[in-house]
């Protein structure tokens, strides 16, 4: 057992290559994210579980994803906006449900000011999961 000085995390080998310092779950993205917004992200995590119960919660692309076979739906903090990113033909074929948003090819940007369009956010995510599961 190897433990990384740096970021404290545990390897079975010496030297194990990792994401040093990166988040390795979503708990610990969500922790690391300003606390202002954090309850925001644990809310948006719920919907999308909610949504997608038999998808696999992990990191993909340094962001917290919703993985079933493949990757189905991301979401990621920023200073202005939570981003939703459930791939370009999802925006696509909810582009009028998401007008008034800040939408461009497959990312959603949702204020932090603004309420989270809850039922929203649920029916692209069960569209990603129809849609894009294997
Ligand atoms: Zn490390």
């Amino acid at each position: 057992m190897w433990k990384c000085p740096k970021c404290g995390r545990e390897f079975a080998r010496q030297d194990q290559r990792h994401d040093c310092g990166k988040p390795a779950t979503i708990d610990e993205y969500i922790g690391a994210q300003d606390e202002a917004v954090r309850p925001r992200l644990r809310e948006v995590r719920a919907l999308l579980r909610a949504a997608l119960p038999e998808a696999q919660e992990r990191m993909s692309w340094s962001m917290p994803t919703f993985w079933q076979g493949r990757n189905l739906i991301h979401f990621a903090a920023s200073k202005k906006h939570l981003g939703l990113y459930p791939g370009g033909e999802a925006t696509a074929v909810f582009a009028e449900a998401l007008e008034g948003y800040d939408v461009s090819k497959g990312t959603i940007r949702i204020p932090w000011d603004r309420e989270l369009p809850a039922e929203l956010i649920q029916r692209i995510a069960r569209w990603c999961g129809e849609a894009y599961r294997k």
